[in-house]
């Protein structure tokens, strides 16, 4: 049982997977919170029954998933929908992934949300915070890289999120990702380190054990 959760946030295409990846090499138990909401909104999902009654069966593609077109249109055409969305699916995800956390067997666990400081609430369950950081240029370059997704497109997302600056002030720990990927295991090396001396002094804490 994990009792030590490192927030891992970051904007669109600034590294998180990749630095997942470095902690999961590593033994460490790594819970994502977009491959919840995924599940969740998969066909036969948990939160599709009360999806289609809050947005009715439109809201669905053939299979019964969610379609994602029809809901960025509703959203588009209607502010409000995108909050009645969030209030379905939020409490869920929190609830599995802070069940994942608890399950998980490794000393800390990562806990991936792109949406941490957009999105109120995570870093209350969260022991640290580590933020994933490049530059806009680079967010742009890499994203566009991987996608279908013109420059216009990508930017429009970047400025719908948080910026770098109000990442960077909620991080306890940062990963500068401007270099080369092989640059990021050293970083991660480390931080591996200090989350494992952090968890047992939390847990030496905990049970009046010294360290
Ligand atoms: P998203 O928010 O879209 O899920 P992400 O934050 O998870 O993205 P990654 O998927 O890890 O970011 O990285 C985005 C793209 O950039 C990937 O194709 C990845 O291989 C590449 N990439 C990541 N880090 C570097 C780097 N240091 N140098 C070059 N390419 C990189």
């Amino acid at each position: 049982m994990s009792d030590f959760i490192v927030g891992l946030t970051g904007g669109i295409g600034s590294g998180k997977t990749t630095v997942s990846a470095l902690f999961a090499a590593r033994g460490v138990s790594v819970i994502d919170t977009d491959e919840i909401a995924r599940q969740l909104t998969a066909a036969g999902g948990e939160a599709m029954p009360v999806i289609v009654a809050e947005f009715g069966p439109g809201i669905t593609d053939g299979a019964g998933a969610l379609d994602r077109n029809a809901m960025r249109r509703l959203v588009f055409s209607d502010p409000g929908a995108r909050q009645r969305l969030e209030a379905l699916l939020h409490p869920r995800i929190a609830r599995i992934a802070l069940q994942a956390c608890a399950a998980a067997s490794t000393p800390y666990v990562i806990l991936a949300v792109p949406l941490l400081v957009e999105s109120g609430g995570w870093k209350e369950y969260c022991d640290r915070v580590l933020v994933v950081d490049c530059d806009e240029a680079l967010q742009v370059k890499r994203v566009m890289a991987r996608s279908q997704l013109a420059e216009n497109e990508v930017r429009a997302i970047l400025s719908a999120q948080a910026n770098r600056a109000q990442r960077q002030a909620i991080a306890d720990d940062l990963i500068d990702n401007n270099a080369e990927p092989s640059v990021l295991a050293a970083a991660v090396d480390a931080l591996h380190l200090r989350y494992l001396d952090l968890a047992r002094q939390k847990l030496a804490a905990k049970t009046g054990a010294k360290c």
